[in-house]
């Protein structure tokens, strides 16, 4: 009876922390082919759900593995439409027209939050086939999430000055460089993912805790799960995120963690 009563007072106790932990949105997944072997969909939406991962902005390499993982955790997996069937494609997919083919037959058949995370460099965005794929995302009002420079950037707002834009690893700039960004294109968030340059010893740097109050809606944490060994990361990388998000006021690192990803999406 007492060992009962202890059991069920644990799990009380357990659930409460898992509770009150700081709801996680992850806005920078891939779920590709190779993933989808090694950690099969309802594993990987279990791994998500123990890491109180509530939502997660997903893309994969080919987009089926999107699909399955939406399909075995549809509350939790906002589908993004990568322009790469396998790897190895992120530097040469630009040059490459059948790709159009593929994400037309994909925006077709599914529904997406999204295009991206797509990996571009200064004039790239200038291609045949990168300018077709910002004019496909602005026929159905997508997010673009991109890989790449300053340069590659500004050609994507000139190509599409109402975009919404989410800048993989911030665009790997310094904060200060980050934040200009920012000032200069409201419609621009930046993911923290491959990150750990804000969260040394001390805490958040003073650099970076002033860019995130100066742009305190423009921020948000991800994974980055790149390769299928990442994935068994996804706990603990949501438990080092909340560990420096600790070090800012609650409400910021409540915007951080989960409400300026939400915001992004709604933001059509
Ligand atoms: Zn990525």
């Amino acid at each position: 009876m007492i060992r009962s009563l202890l059991a069920i007072s644990l799990a009380f106790a357990a659930s409460t922390a898992k509770a009150e932990e700081l709801p996680i949105f992850d806005a920078h997944m891939h779920y590709s082919h190779d993933a989808v072997i090694q950690v099969p969909p309802e594993q990987a939406a279990k791994i998500l759900r123990d890491a109180g991962v509530r939502k997660a902005l997903v893309s994969s390499s080919d987009d089926d593995g999107t699909q399955k993982l939406k399909a075995a955790a549809p509350d939790i997996v906002v589908p993004a439409l990568r322009p790469y069937r396998r790897r190895g494609e992120t530097g040469s997919w630009m040059h490459d027209p059948s790709v159009i083919t593929y994400l037309e037959d994909r925006l077709a058949r599914f529904e997406y939050e999204a295009i991206g995370e797509f990996h571009a460099f200064g004039d790239d965005i200038e291609t045949d086939v990168i300018q077709r794929m910002i004019e496909l995302a602005r026929e159905r009002n997508l997010l673009l999430h991109h890989h790449g420079d300053r340069e590659a950037l500004d050609l994507i707002f000139k190509s599409w000055p109402e975009a919404r834009v989410l800048w993989a690893h911030s665009g790997f700039d310094r904060p200060g460089e980050v934040a200009d960004a920012l000032a200069t294109y409201p419609r621009l968030w930046a993911d923290l993912a491959y990150r750990t340059d804000m969260a040394g010893s001390g805490g958040v740097s003073a650099e970076w805790r002033k860019t995130f109050t100066d742009y305190s809606d423009r921020f948000m944490v991800g994974s980055d799960t790149f390769t299928p060994e990442r994935w068994y990361y996804v706990g603990p990388h949501a438990d080092y995120s909340r560990s420096w998000l600790a070090d800012l006021p609650a409400s910021l690192a409540r915007k951080i963690a989960y409400e300026n990803s939400e915001a992004m999406l709604s933001a059509k």
